[in-house]
């Protein structure tokens, strides 16, 4: 069953690590975009009634509920199992909780990205482990029980000790959810423009070595393993029955439509997405950009292979990449079971390598 994705791209603060099509906008265009956004969702011609909707940015707890309201109304079917919004720490009070519950939110995923205070000023955060702490807390007084808690390796200043902390208020906070990503280094982050360029600033010289940020990564793998979180997707862990529902629509090729700034779409066929850039988007007049063909093989591995339970190639794929999969279940990097093949756990890391392998091949 298909899902929807609304973008929400205003922040409170524009963290240096960010690389996505978020910022500080004027108020001005914020009710310009707001009014675009409610327009593109209720002109839509829905071919299927949604299962699930997720609210990214940005920050859409910063959205006012009422609009909240108005978009999901304006989803047809009133059978959605996942409503997930993403919200910054330090934008929960009991309130809008009740405000998001009332339009039927049922999954909150948190943009924690670290517990050590240090660390999330140096990236612009203003929030503190307490405050997560505490807005966790009025959540389950809410009812709130599925809960994600992303974090960030690779943050200037992290070490193998801070990571521990970090991962250690995992352990007491029980979040059913955990996405890790490892900060990536590029143009579109000012932290990421600063490391590329010899900059000093944002800590750009205290960013962990490849090899430290890859460590805290196998760290986090081992330890939210022994708090019952296991990995499913190279960046998701979750107990068992908490894996996102949406999400898994992405990795597993099933249709979403997205709408609002840099919102993508597939229908199986094809992708299309909206621009990226917040003028050029409000002048559009909404129309969805321009369709590419998907090629359906190569996405099958390239992105079914995040799961970890990996892919069921067709016959027909077995053949055509053959040669890719054999190499890589010699070099112990892909592990066949029966029909399914998927990424050895230690392969991980090199993921994007054994991808390209199966692009043209
Ligand atoms: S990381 Fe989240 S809160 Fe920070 S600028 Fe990006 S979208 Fe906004």
């Amino acid at each position: 069953m298909p899902g929807v994705y609304i973008s929400y791209p205003f922040c409170a603060q524009k963290c240096t690590f960010c690389n996505f099509a978020s910022d500080v906008y004027s108020s001005e265009l914020q009710k310009q975009y707001e009014k675009a956004l409610l327009d593109e969702v209720r002109s839509h011609s829905w071919d299927w009634p949604p299962e699930t909707v997720y609210f990214g940015g940005g920050t859409p707890s910063l959205m006012r509920v009422e609009l909240l309201r108005e978009l999901i109304s304006a989803i047809p079917g009133r059978d959605l199992r996942e409503v997930t919004l993403e919200c910054a720490p330090g934008s929960l009070t009991g309130e809008s909780i009740e405000g998001w519950k009332t339009c039927g939110v049922n999954r909150v995923s948190l943009g924690v990205q670290s517990f050590v205070t240090e660390e999330l000023q140096k990236v612009g955060r203003r929030h503190t482990a307490e405050t997560v702490r505490n807005e966790i807390a009025i959540l389950r007084e809410a009812g709130i029980r599925n809960i994600n808690i992303d974090l960030i390796a690779g943050l200037p200043g992290q070490t193998a000790a801070s990571w521990n902390e970090s991962l250690q208020w995992i352990a007491r906070l029980d979040p059913p959810h955990v996405s890790v990503y490892i900060f990536e280094v590029d143009e579109d982050s000012r932290l990421g423009r600063e490391i590329l360029f010899n900059g000093v600033r944002y800590g750009a010289t205290r960013v962990p070595s490849d090899d430290l940020t890859g460590e805290l990564y196998e760290t986090a793998v081992a330890r939210l393993s022994q708090f019952g979180i296991d990995r499913y997707e190279i960046s998701n862990f979750a107990r068992p029955g908490f894996e996102s529902l949406h999400n898994l629509k992405y990795w597993k090729l099933e249709p979403y439509v997205g709408f609002g700034l840099d919102a993508h779409s597939f229908n199986g066929r094809e992708r299309w997405s909206d621009p990226d850039d917040l003028r050029e988007y409000l002048d559009l007049g909404r129309k969805p950009g321009q369709r590419t063909r998907t090629n359906a093989g190569e996405e099958h591995f390239f992105v079914g292979l995040r799961l970890m339970s990996g892919i069921q190639p067709t016959a027909e794929e077995w053949t055509r990449f053959r040669e890719p999969i054999e190499k890589w279940i010699g070099l112990g990097m892909l592990e066949r079971e029966g029909g399914r093949l998927a990424l050895a756990p230690g392969a991980v890391l090199l993921s994007n390598e054994i991808f390209r392998e199966f692009l043209d091949a």
